[in-house]
């Protein structure tokens, strides 16, 4: 009760609180009409490698647009994973992402290395059989499992470690890879490397957005890069919106990028006709 909660200090549930719980309310029923009527969405954002430019992977990511508004991930994904609903989008994002990579292979449209990311939540490792539900997506799909990459979060590793390190080896078994999401906003970035053996993280771009102005934040990129590659570990720099970032993180060897400087997050067809195509070559 909230006299516990607050250790004294009194609550009162007034009125804004009781307008922002309907609001929630609402959001969430709005979210799983959205989600029964299969209009979310699965947009795809490019994951590049910094020395060549070439396509590495692909993010998916999910969208949520209403005709008046577009719903922020932000905003939705919290609300899916209090509410339960994280698993069946999980899954819709899951089957979409396999499906779409599976496509683009056989149209050869991407070549045979290139990953699909997909963010998975705490919720859906500990309560909903993912390895069986990865397992069905790839084999409906077509896809190898070398081809789909997880992204989990700092969080999700320090939250139930036991659980979740068994499901996340059950998944590295069968051939599927991890990547380590927002790295550095967590609390426990480095004792969450013992746990990461092999795996490649993703730095937040809290830090690579301000890598050019802040010269702490040029620092604490180099040290990430420096101790990821200490411990044999690759990186992806998040959030790369400039031509000054992606020669500062080529400079300290770190591998791959992803950000609105490259491409933004778009639908499976505008990213076919438009980055995925090669454009003809202009002559004259
Ligand atoms: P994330 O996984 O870290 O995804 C990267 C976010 O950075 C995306 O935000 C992307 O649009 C944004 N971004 C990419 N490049 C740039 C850039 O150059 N500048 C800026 N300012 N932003 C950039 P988005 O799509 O709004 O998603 C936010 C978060 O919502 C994701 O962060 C992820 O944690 C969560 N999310 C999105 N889709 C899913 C999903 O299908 N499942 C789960 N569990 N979470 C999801
Ligand atoms: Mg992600
Ligand atoms: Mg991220
Ligand atoms: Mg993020």
């Amino acid at each position: 009760d909230a006299k516990a909660q607050g250790g004294g200090r009194a609550r009162t549930f007034d009125a804004s609180m009781h307008r922002r719980v309907l609001e929630r309310l609402s959001l969430e029923a709005q979210l799983r009409e959205a989600i029964v009527e299969g209009r979310l969405r699965t947009f795809f954002q490019p994951i590049v490698d910094l020395r060549t430019g070439e396509l590495n992977g692909l993010e998916a990511l999910a969208r949520w647009p209403e005709d008046d508004r577009s719903v922020s991930p932000a905003e939705f994904i919290p609300v899916a994973e209090d509410s339960g609903l994280i698993a069946p989008l999980g899954e819709l994002m899951l089957r979409n992402a396999c499906e779409t990579l599976s496509r683009w292979r056989t149209r050869g449209a991407v070549a045979p290395g290139v990953t699909v990311s997909v963010n998975v939540s705490l919720r859906q490792i500990t309560e909903g059989n993912l390895v069986e539900k990865v397992r069905a997506a790839l084999g409906d799909a077509g896809l190898p499992a070398a081809n789909l990459v997880l992204e989990i979060t700092e969080s999700t590793l320090m939250e139930n470690p036991e659980l979740v390190s068994a499901v996340l080896r059950e998944l590295l078994a069968i051939g599927v890879s991890l990547h380590l999401d927002d790295f550095g906003t967590g609390y426990s970035s480095l004792t969450v490397l013992h746990n990461f053996p092999g795996g490649t993280l993703k730095i937040d771009r809290a830090f690579v957005a301000d890598m050019i102005t802040r010269p702490e934040s040029h620092t604490i990129v180099r040290s990430i890069v420096g101790l990821a590659h200490n411990l044999g570990l690759c990186l992806i720099a998040e959030g790369i919106e400039g031509p000054e970032q992606v020669a500062a993180l080529a400079a300290l060897e770190c591998e791959l990028g992803q950000g609105y400087h490259f491409a933004r997050p778009q639908s499976a067809d505008d990213l076919e006709a438009g980055y995925l195509v090669p454009r003809p070559v202009l002559r004259g």
